[in-house]
């Protein structure tokens, strides 16, 4: 063993690591596959108001693998932000989202969508963001204001000043700015009040147990306080029953996403959704 060792540095004693890593390696190689073999894609998940009106979505990025079942972000988003694969995916998905907003421009209802991206801290501390971003929405030629970015509270943690900056930047462009899985990070409300943020999301983790759990309730609640004493949207994600929404409905949060209004779907499933609305 001591021999192997010394031949591979890379090798590690503890199986369990060792496999681990492994695991690791083999998920870096295939995600490095799907983005130059076309095996990503980006699917949307509705975003309704108070009326069930259609008012936007959120893109959720899948990995289809040619002859494996489909791999969910929470896999392989860690990885590629550890690697730093996830700038050039995350730009990735921006240009898709982008060549479909500009398909959808013309159109009565999906020329009206607002479609969430979910930036990661890696990304949005490129300093060469925001230039991509504008480069993007040109050479697409769409209206900014149809783009959202859902930022987490990780991001927001970094360098406060530097984050203002670049939200100031985008914010310019005409992006609008949310705040997502709101309650589960560290940030300080000092700090929230600050970014020129237009949305708060509510965390599904805190929806799930409206209204039998007497603690998520308080918060859902207090997170809605809050948001709108900052003046901004609330949402709340992970909506899965009527009793949740008539709950959220009552204290005041008024935009929604979850399984009761849609899951996340290709492109052509929200049309269909748009069309029929
Ligand atoms: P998120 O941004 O908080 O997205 C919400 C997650 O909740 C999505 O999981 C969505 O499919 C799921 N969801 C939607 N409705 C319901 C519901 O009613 N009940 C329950 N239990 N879950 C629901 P998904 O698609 O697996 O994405 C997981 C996470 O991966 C996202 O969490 C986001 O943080 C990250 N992610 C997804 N796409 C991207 C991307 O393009 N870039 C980056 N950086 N991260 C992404
Ligand atoms: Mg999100
Ligand atoms: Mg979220
Ligand atoms: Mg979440």
């Amino acid at each position: 063993q001591a021999k192997d060792a010394g031949r591979d540095t890379h090798r590690f004693y503890n199986p369990a690591m060792q496999a681990a890593m492994e695991q690791r390696a083999a998920l870096e190689d295939g995600l490095r596959r799907a983005l130059a073999q076309d095996e990503l894609r980006v699917h949307y998940q509705p975003q309704v108001d108070e009326h069930g009106v259609l008012m936007g979505a959120e893109a959720l990025l899948r990995w289809q693998p040619p002859d494996r079942p489909m791999v969910s972000p929470g896999a392989f988003i860690p990885v590629a932000e550890a690697t730093g694969l996830i700038v050039p995916i995350g730009h990735w998905v921006l240009d898709t989202v982008c060549a479909r907003l500009s398909e959808w421009a013309r159109h009565p209802t999906l020329g009206r969508l607002q479609v969430a991206v979910n930036i990661s801290a890696r990304q949005f501390r490129q300093p060469d963001f925001v230039d991509q971003v504008r480069e993007t929405i040109g050479r697409h030629g769409i209206d900014a204001t149809r783009l959202k970015f859902e930022l987490t509270e990780s991001v927001v943690l970094d360098d406060v000043d530097q984050v203002i900056h670049t939200m100031g930047a985008l914010k310019a462009l005409g992006l609008a700015f949310s705040i997502d899985d709101f309650g589960t990070g560290y940030s300080s409300l000092a700090y929230l009040k600050r970014l020129p943020l237009d949305q708060l999301k509510i965390d599904q983790g805190f929806v799930f147990g409206i209204p039998d759990d007497a603690d998520d309730c308080a918060i859902a609640r207090a997170v809605i306080a809050l948001g709108h004493s900052l003046r901004l949207q609330v949402i709340a994600e992970g909506v899965e029953t009527p009793a949740q929404r008539a709950f959220l409905a009552r204290h005041g949060c008024l935009a929604y996403q979850g399984y009761l209004f849609g899951a996340p779907g290709p492109a052509e499933a929200l049309e269909a959704l748009a069309y029929a609305g």
